[in-house]
C-alpha cells in the first residue's frame, strides 16, 4: 500500500502556479480514484489566478455553485467518486493514543460521512480516512496548549493530524468573549490539531477545514456547524472537497471567487439568529461545544436567563460537563457574585481531576479573568495573580488523568492558564503587574521555558496588538 503523504502547503502551491499557470483540470478529466492511491495534487490543482479559477468556475468541472445549497443533489450532475485520504496522526508524547483508537475514529468518521442524516439535508460522501504508518510523537510544546506560539509549533510538525490533551484560549481568539477550550483547530490546506478526546466528527470537521470548507450553521448537525457536536450532514460542495486531495479542489474556486468579492478565505462562525433562537434553554448548558459555549448563543438565551438563577444553578449541579457550562455563561453574563463560588474552587480543589472536572476549573479561571475589572475590592485579580505562580497549586496533587491511567501534573498548566486570565481583564493595572510578574520570572530563572511568553502573549492581548489586533486575520479555525 502506498503511505507517501501528500499533504502540501497551500502558499507553496500557488506560489508555484503564479510562475507556471496551466489550464485547470476538471474532476472528469482525472483517473478514478482508488483506494490507497491519492492522486498527486501537484497534477490537479491549478487554479492560483481568480481568471482561471473564474474559467474553471464557468465551465462547470463539478463545481457546486451554491455555497449553501441545502443538500440535496440539486442538479449539480457531479457523481461522488471515492476518495481515500492516508493521514499520518502524531501525538504529544505525554498524550497517549492508539494506533488502534485512531483506526477506530476513523472507521467512525467514514461512516457518519457515508451516511444520510435524516435531520438536516444531507449527502452520502464516500470518503475513507486511513492511517498513514504509525502514530508518531512530538514534544515541541507542552501537552496543554496555552498560547499561539505553541500552537504554531504544534502546526510544524510533520504529521496530518496531531493530538494534544487540551487547547485553551488559542486558535485565533482575539477577544475575550471567545476565548475558550477548543477541541480542533485546523489551518486550511495544511493539517490539524485536535484535543485527546475529540470525537470523530469533530476529526472530520477540522479535516473539512483542511479541504478549506467554511462554517455553514443552517442545521444543526451539518458536520462543518461553528459549535454543534455529534454532526454528520454535508451538502455537495462539502462532499465534493472531501472528495479531492488536499485542499478541496473545489474549495479553491470557491475561494477565488469569494477573495474576488472581499470576503475572508474562511468565514468566522457566523450567528444564525433563526437556528439560536429555536433551541430550547435548558439543552444549551448539557451540552458540549466545538469552542465552548457559544456566546452568541448564550448572549441570545441571556435574555430569558438571569444571572442569579445561573448562580443558583451551579451550585445544585452535579455535572461537571454542565457546570462548565454554566461556568462559562456567569463570566459571560458579567455575573460579579460567582467570583467567590470561582475562587473557592481555585483555593481548594486537589487531587485526581477527570477531562470535564479540568474543563470546568479552566472556564473557572477564564471567567475570574472576564469579571476580574467589576471586583472593587481586586480579590479577584489578586486571587489570579497569586495562582499565576505553580506554587499556588502544588502540594494538592492536581492531575489530569489520561486515557491509560497516567497522570499529567497541571501546576505549571493552570498558573499560564491563570496568566491568561489576567490577560482578559480590562483591568487597567494588570499590564504593571503581568510586567513585573515577567521581570521576577525572569530574575529567578522559572523553570517552566513557557511562562514568559505566555506573559507576552497576555500584554499582546490586553494591548490589541499583534495577532490580537483588531481585524488581525486569522489563519487558523476551530
Ligand atoms: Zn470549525
Amino acid at each position: 500500500m502506498e503511505t507517501r503523504r501528500v499533504r502540501i502547503d497551500l502558499n507553496r502551491r500557488l506560489e508555484n502556479e503564479a510562475r507556471n499557470p496551466h489550464k485547470p483540470l476538471c474532476d472528469n478529466d482525472l483517473p478514478t480514484t482508488t483506494r490507497g492511491s491519492r492522486r498527486q495534487p501537484s497534477n490537479r490543482v491549478r487554479m492560483a489566478s481568480s481568471i482561471l479559477a473564474t474559467a474553471l468556475w464557468a465551465t462547470g468541472c463539478g463545481v457546486t455553485t451554491d455555497a449553501n445549497n441545502n443538500g440535496d443533489n440539486g442538479g449539480s450532475g457531479n457523481e461522488a467518486k471515492p476518495f481515500t485520504f492516508q493521514i499520518s496522526v502524531a501525538r504529544h508524547v505525554d498524550q497517549p493514543l492508539s494506533d488502534q483508537r485512531v483506526n477506530r475514529v476513523f472507521t467512525t468518521a467514514n461512516e457518519l460521512l457515508l451516511s444520510d442524516d435524516e435531520e438536516c439535508p444531507d449527502v452520502s460522501c464516500p470518503v475513507t480516512f486511513e492511517r498513514d504508518g504509525l502514530v508518531d510523537t512530538f514534544d515541541v510544546s507542552p501537552a496543554i496548549v496555552t498560547t499561539e506560539a505553541q500552537l504554531d509549533a504544534v502546526f510544524d510538525v510533520a504529521a496530518d493530524i496531531k493530538v494534544v490533551s487540551l487547547m485553551v484560549g488559542v486558535c485565533g481568539s482575539p477577544s475575550a468573549d471567545d476565548v475558550s477550550l477548543v477541541l480542533g483547530c485546523a489551518f486550511t490546506g495544511g493539517s490539524a490539531v485536535l484535543v485527546q478526546d475529540a470525537p470523530p466528527d469533530v476529526w472530520a470537521h477540522e479535516w473539512g477545514h483542511v479541504q478549506g470548507l467554511p462554517h455553514r450553521n443552517d442545521c444543526d448537525r451539518n458536520l462543518m456547524h461553528a459549535f454543534e457536536l455529534e454532526t454528520n450532514a454535508v451538502n455537495t460542495t462539502e462532499r465534493d472537497a472531501f472528495l479531492s486531495p488536499t485542499p478541496g479542489q473545489n474549495f479553491l474556486a470557491f475561494k477565488t471567487v469569494f477573495e474576488e468579492n472581499a470576503s475572508p478565505a474562511v468565514e468566522t462562525p457566523s450567528e444564525d439568529e433563526s437556528a439560536i433562537a429555536s433551541k430550547p434553554t435548558d439543552d444549551i448548558f448539557a451540552q458540549r461545544y466545538l469552542a465552548g459555549l457559544p456566546s452568541t448563543l448564550f448572549n441570545r438565551h441571556n435574555l430569558r436567563i438571569r444571572s442569579g438563577e445561573l448562580l443558583n444553578r451551579l451550585q445544585q449541579e452535579p455535572s461537571p460537563r454542565v457546570r462548565a457550562n454554566l461556568t462559562r455563561a456567569l463570566g459571560l453574563a458579567r455575573e460579579l457574585a460567582a467570583c467567590e463560588s470561582f475562587i473557592g474552587s481555585c483555593e481548594s480543589i486537589a487531587g485526581d481531576l477527570n477531562i470535564d472536572e479540568l474543563d470546568e476549573l479552566v472556564e473557572q479561571i477564564i471567567a475570574l479573568g472576564r469579571l476580574a475589572d467589576l471586583d472593587e475590592s481586586s480579590q479577584t485579580t489578586d486571587l489570579l495573580f497569586a495562582a499565576s505562580d505553580p506554587a499556588f497549586w502544588a502540594n494538592r496533587d492536581l492531575n489530569l488523568v489520561l486515557e491509560d491511567g497516567r497522570r499529567l501534573n497541571l501546576n505549571e498548566s493552570l498558573a499560564r492558564i491563570c496568566v491568561m486570565g489576567m490577560g482578559l481583564t480590562k483591568n487597567p493595572t494588570v499590564p504593571e503587574r503581568l510586567r513585573e510578574l515577567k521581570r521576577k520570572a525572569q530574575a529567578s530563572q522559572l523553570a517552566d521555558p513557557w511562562f514568559i511568553p505566555q506573559i507576552d502573549e497576555a500584554l499582546e492581548r490586553i494591548a490589541g496588538t499583534g495577532k490580537y489586533a483588531k481585524g488581525a486575520k486569522s489563519v487558523r479555525v476551530p
